[in-house]
């Protein structure tokens, strides 16, 4: 472990070492959601490659990637937040979400599968509800076939999520923003479709909202069903990296306003939409994907470790 900084009623950002290699840092967030107590709701969000090949626009973590992290370097980070508060692995709260959101695509690596294999086993937590955020890239169909087997058979009936980062309705804009060959609007939903049943939690579509980035919701009920997507909206968290690009979050400059006028538009439309604002602290302590390690990590060989993961599915 290199370091661990914030706060144990707001959230900790741990990053760590992994293989006696400075360049293998990642970094795992121990959580808690502002509005419940731990006993309620429990949030674990871990790294599932060293850096990511994606390099969306805004992410402190694109920019730099070194590979797939093992299934035993998953779940150890869950290890070491779960077995520290509770040595016995007993996790008594009612919502115990695992999140394989921060560095990396998940979808590109097969570990991540069997992490989620393990999950149920390797801790005894009747709240466990993993979670997967994605940005749906093209190369990964086999990977999210498998996935909707596993929660067809593991994790039925609301005990799993699973997020894409859709963030615009333009596609022009996605392909500027998640700069990876990916399943379009349709083919999201093609998919969702298929992978939620009756008594699942609904399929999110997430928003960070930025000035530039459009969100037509005539155009996503034009394809997405209310009745197994919900919406999800954040705002853009203000990186180094969204700094240099000039983008702006639509929430932080108008946050009430822009709030009530998307909620209200969706619902026209029959979506649930959540806002999902973290407070200022919760902000700066959890800080942004990538940011607990870019300290001291080099970018070079980046491209060349990306093609070799995906191939060539990059936008041009
Ligand atoms: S937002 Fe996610 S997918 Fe995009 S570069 Fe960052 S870690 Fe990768």
């Amino acid at each position: 472990m290199i370091s661990v900084t914030g706060r144990e009623d707001v959230a900790r950002v741990f990053v760590a070492e992994m293989r006696r290699d400075p360049s293998l840092r990642i970094e795992f967030v121990d959580a808690l959601d502002p509005r419940y107590p731990r006993a309620e709701k429990w949030v674990i969000i871990v790294s599932t490659q060293f850096g990511c090949p994606v390099g969306c626009l805004m992410c402190e973590t694109g920019g730099w990637y070194r590979g797939n992290l093992s299934v035993d370097e998953i779940l150890w980070q869950v290890d070491q937040v779960v077995f520290a508060r509770h040595p016995d692995g007993v996790v008594p709260s009612r919502k115990f979400k695992v999140q394989f959101a921060r560095m990396g695509e998940p979808s590109l690596n097969p570990d991540v599968l069997d992490a989620l294999r393990a999950l149920p086993s390797r801790y005894r937590a009747a709240g466990l509800i993993p979670c997967v955020a994605t940005t749906a890239p093209a190369s990964a169909r086999r990977w999210f076939n498998e996935l909707s087997a596993i929660k067809r058979d593991m994790y039925s009936c609301g005990a799993f999520q699973l997020q894409f980062s859709v963030n615009s309705t333009d596609e022009t804009v996605r392909d500027r923003v998640m700069p990876v060959r990916k399943w379009s609007l349709e083919e999201i939903a093609d998919f969702g479709h298929g992978f939620y049943r009756q008594g699942d939690r609904k399929v999110v579509l997430n928003f960070a909202l930025a000035e530039g980035w459009p969100l037509d919701a005539g155009r996503l009920a034009a394809v997405f069903d209310p009745g197994c997507f919900i919406i999800k909206i954040t705002p853009l968290n203000p990186t180094a990296r969204a700094r240099d690009k000039g983008i702006g979050t639509v929430l932080y400059t108008d946050r009430q306003d822009a709030c009530d006028r998307v909620v209200e538009e969706l619902a026209a439309f029959g979506f649930q939409t959540i806002i999902s604002i973290g407070s200022d602290e919760e902000m700066a302590i959890r800080s942004n994907c990538g940011q607990g390690v870019a300290v001291g990590r080099a970018a070079s060989g980046f491209k060349q470790a990306r093609a070799q993961v995906l191939g060539s599915p990059f936008m041009p």
